[in-house]
């Protein structure tokens, strides 16, 4: 992430302001964090145009929470002039290192002034300050000023003016953005002596505090005031924006067609702006069968299930989008377009073949139709023809996007699998939204790790298109919306409420160096989730008590199968990352929604029942031995080492794999290779085993709660429209929950969570009631989590 950002009107570092050709005071904001300091920056220059050189100084050089003086110099010098710069800062640690920069800094061009903030208002309030002209005092004093009582003024008897009055229909009232554009459209009638009130008490237009301390609400009646030259324009303008801002507000934003509202669901929480990036998945063409009945039977197959995916997303789908959804059911049943592809499959050509050769043709007639609706069909066209084609390759998508998205970028996709969201530099997009996808799927459990705001459920989303600028708004509340070409306004507020998640994520992460403990002083162990030993990299282990789940299937998501010493490798990092304290290694959980061509079995009717974790494992011992030799390699020397196994439903399994650990162990040594027998756990994901645990003979026990739930509720974790049924906090799941844990404590036997419920605040508190001591969270969820432990009960 970028930590210092330049928004200013043109002129380089170390050059006089520009803007109006007027001097003004530079800001300068510095924060622990470089998302809250630079969306700080962005908002205070949104609300005042580029009149005021603002430059953000925040998180340390390591992309990490903190601040460094180096960065804050070079934010001074960038913005300073003959009129000086305003430092704003948030946190103690942040005012240290900025009166060092300052001590440091020799021959500045102007004078120096350090300011605590509020970062986020004080930086609006500076800047709307500066934008005026005003010299340094003042804008420090606006700062400062935030707490000084209304009305400067005496209300006294006025000279007879201009009023006028309308009633405040923005939601939210005037709140900081419309009353910042009111400041700044008061400020352009200097002669007026506007004012503003509710009737009752009035204060000067031109003060954002005191319009602000007015605390106007939706709904209220705003009175506008005006005495001298220009009262009848200025009250005129002022009553024009208020009401404008109702207009826009109420045209809110331009949702695109999601048909998915009921089905809609907020998979990570989150606001994501940037362009959106369409993935459209390359289609794998199936090769040939060489035989007739085959290539029959396979076109066959790619129909009916082509034909079943279109009618389960028109099942969700309304307006527009389910009429695309039928036209393409209908072509499926269309004999001018199949019968042509039934006798090229007769007469000895693959299926695939015959049927893409169908599709191009009519897609080229299409493309060149006069007519724009039908030219508009051809996508609809493109993803019919792509979807047969994928059914018939066995529903495998391509691997690796042909294409990066551009920085910051929100993807749009049907679905993806854990592999192709792997393929996506994560570092630099913006968001993810699914039209179909679900919130307790795997690829969510990688967005969460990852702090990617996801959404779901959105439906058959058409007529968009790559590179229009859009809004994912994945917040906390309510469903979540993709809003294509918003307003300034809408944008700002959206950037404001990135600032917003991002100053609570900070008040929250300043309790990461503490144990996690409830208020009544009951210590609880937090682990962390690890699906990628890159993903430590700048996270301190003394944060957490060690890594409660590292999940192994990131070494298959490459092309080629992971040798021994790789995955040993793997495996070292992990160990050494967590400097002694526990780790805790899960073998492959391939399958089910993690399927890897060549190795879980294609085609399967319900993979989550079927072939997947430690019964793949057992099966295929020439890979799952490849990873036994490994584990018990990196376990020489690593007491902290622990190895535990998914979906486990018989005790027969535990003791199949102790068995090959034994061996390999043996073997290793009888290769004088130094190697040791890890302790070993499983996980409860299958009810049967939540409710015979005495039949295992373990070392420890972790409550796998995004598989239990599905299991216990019958409901698969990647179904759309299941969202009430696939519900963790079913009093059944629970039940199973303080079964575990009950167990765990008349046995002794150590019991965590590694399920997703520890990522969610009322989840956890659900747990926390249910007797976990211990649980493991996705990296980005730590501090929520600690923060949550210390306010219970
Ligand atoms: C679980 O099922 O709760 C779990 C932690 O494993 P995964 O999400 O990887 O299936
Ligand atoms: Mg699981």
């Amino acid at each position: 992430m970028t930590t210092i950002a330049m928004l200013d009107d043109g002129g380089g570092p170390g050059q006089g302001p520009q803007g109006d050709g007027a001097e003004t005071v530079g800001l300068c904001l510095v924060s622990h964090s470089a998302q809250v300091a630079e969306g700080a920056a962005a908002m205070a220059r949104q609300m005042t145009g580029a009149r005021v050189r603002i430059a953000a100084a925040g998180g340390d050089p390591d992309g990490g929470l903190g601040t460094d003086v180096a960065r804050i110099m070079a934010a001074i010098q960038a913005v300073i002039g003959p009129a000086g710069v305003a430092i704003l800062y948030d946190l103690g640690g942040a005012e240290t290192n900025a009166e060092m920069a300052v001590t440091l800094l020799t021959d500045l061009p102007g004078p120096v002034r350090l300011c605590p903030g509020p970062l986020v208002e004080g930086a609006v309030l500076a800047a709307v300050e500066a934008s005026g002209g005003a010299p340094l005092e003042a804008v420090v004093a606006a700062v400062q000023d935030r707490a000084k009582p209304p009305g400067d003024e005496p209300d006294g008897p006025r000279q007879t003016g201009i009023e006028a009055s309308t009633i405040l229909r923005h939601p939210g009232g005037l709140h900081a953005r419309p009353s910042v554009l009111l400041v700044q459209l008061a400020k352009r009638y200097p002669q007026a002596r506007l004012e503003v009130g509710d009737g009752g008490r009035f204060v000067p237009a031109e003060s954002l505090s005191q319009v602000l301390g007015l605390r106007l609400g939706q709904g209220r009646r705003i009175t506008v005031r005006a005495v001298g030259p220009g009262a009848r324009p200025a009250v005129d303008a002022v009553v024009a924006l208020v009401e404008g801002l109702t207009e826009a507000a109420s045209r809110r934003y331009e949702r695109v067609d999601a048909p998915g509202g009921e089905t809609a669901r907020v998979a990570v929480p989150g606001i994501a702006i940037g362009p959106l990036w369409i993935d459209v998945q390359p289609v794998a063409m199936p090769g040939a069968l060489g035989d007739v009945a085959l290539e029959r039977r396979r076109l066959d197959a790619g129909l009916a299930g082509a034909r079943a995916e279109l009618e389960a997303l028109a099942r969700d789908a309304r307006g527009e989008a389910a009429a695309i959804l039928s036209v393409q059911v209908t072509l499926i049943d269309d004999g001018a377009l199949t019968g042509p592809v039934r006798q090229a499959v007769a007469g000895g050509e693959p299926a695939a073949v015959a049927w893409k050769a169908a599709c191009d043709a009519l897609i080229r007639a299409q493309r060149d139709a006069p007519d724009a609706y039908l030219r508009a069909r051809v996508a609809d066209l493109t993803d019919l023809r792509d979807r047969v084609l994928r059914v018939m390759a066995g529903g495998k998508p391509a691997e690796v996007p042909a294409t990066q998205p551009p920085d910051g970028a929100i993807v749009l996709a049907d679905d993806l699998t854990p592999s192709r969201f792997l393929a996506f530099d994560w570092r630099r997009l913006g968001g993810l939204a699914l039209r179909a996808g679900s919130a307790a799927s795997h690829v969510a459990v990688l967005a969460r790790a990852r702090d990617v705001p996801m959404a779901v459920g959105l439906g058959a989303l058409r007529g968009v298109a790559s590179g229009r600028q859009a809004v994912l708004d994945a917040a906390l509340n309510g469903a979540p919306a993709l809003i294509l070409e918003p307003t300034p306004t809408q944008l700002a507020g959206f950037r404001a409420r990135q600032v917003e998640v991002e100053a609570r994520r900070l008040a929250e992460a300043t309790r990461l160096a503490e144990p996690a403990a409830t208020r009544d002083g009951g210590r609880i162990t937090v682990m962390v989730n690890v699906d990628d030993p890159d993903a430590l990299a700048g996270r301190p282990p003394d944060h957490c008590d060690g890594i409660g789940l590292a999940r192994t299937e990131f070494l298959w998501h490459g092309a080629a199968m992971p040798s021994e010493d790789a995955q040993t490798d793997a495996y070292r990092r992990l160990l050494d990352w967590a400097a002694g304290r526990p780790v805790t290694i899960r073998t492959m959980d391939l399958g089910g929604d993690k399927p890897v061509p060549g190795l879980t079995p294609a085609g399967e009717r319900n993979p989550f029942l079927g072939l997947r974790g430690i019964r793949l494992s057992l099966a295929r011992p020439d890979v799952f031995g490849v990873q036994v030799r490994a584990l018990a390699r990196a376990a020489a020397g690593a007491p902290g080492l622990q190895v535990m196994l998914p979906m486990v439903t018989r005790p027969e399994e535990v003791a199949e794999t102790r068995a090959l650990f034994d061996a390999a162990v043996a073997a290793l040594h009888g290769e004088g290779v130094a190697a040791a027998l890890p302790r070993l756990g499983i996980m409860v994901e299958v009810p049967a085993v939540a409710l015979t645990l005495d039949r295992f003979a373990v070392d420890f026990l972790s409550i796998g709660t995004n598989d239990l739930t599905q299991y216990v509720m019958a409901a698969a974790r990647d179904a759309v429209g299941l969202e009430a049924v696939y519900d963790p906090l079913n009093p059944a799941v629970r039940r199973l929950v303080r079964e575990v844990t009950s167990y765990g404590a008349r046995t002794g036997l150590p019991v965590s969570v590694c399920g997703d419920m520890g990522a969610d605040r009322d989840q956890l508190r659900a747990l926390l009631e249910d007797g976990v001591t211990a649980i493991s969270v996705p990296l980005g969820a730590l501090a929520q989590a600690k923060a949550t432990i210390a306010e219970w009960p």
